[in-house]
């Protein structure tokens, strides 16, 4: 299980740093990532609680390798004989 924080909700208020400050990081302009590596079994009471702690519910657990799940849409058909010229 990885942490992922999604940046179009987070607005850096920087609680999760102070609750599970192994997991993320603040750039120079206080924009807050996940470092984006597994947590270790000892690491994810920290990491539950800054997600439940964060304000805007930017931070989510994520399986595996992914890193940006957004990424992940669905295929769309598209059916160009009923697209109207
Ligand atoms: S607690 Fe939430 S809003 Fe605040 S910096 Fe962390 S992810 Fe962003």
């Amino acid at each position: 299980m990885r942490l992922r924080v999604d940046p179009t909700k987070c607005r850096g208020y920087a609680i999760c740093l102070e609750l599970a400050p192994e997991q993320f990081s603040a750039d120079d302009w206080g924009l807050v990532q996940a470092y984006g590596t597994p947590v270790s079994t000892s690491d994810v009471a920290a990491g539950q609680r800054a997600i439940d702690a964060c304000p805007y519910q930017a931070i989510q657990w994520v399986d595996g390798n992914s890193r940006s799940p957004r990424l992940r849409l669905p295929l769309v058909e598209v059916n160009t004989a009923q697209v109207v010229s």
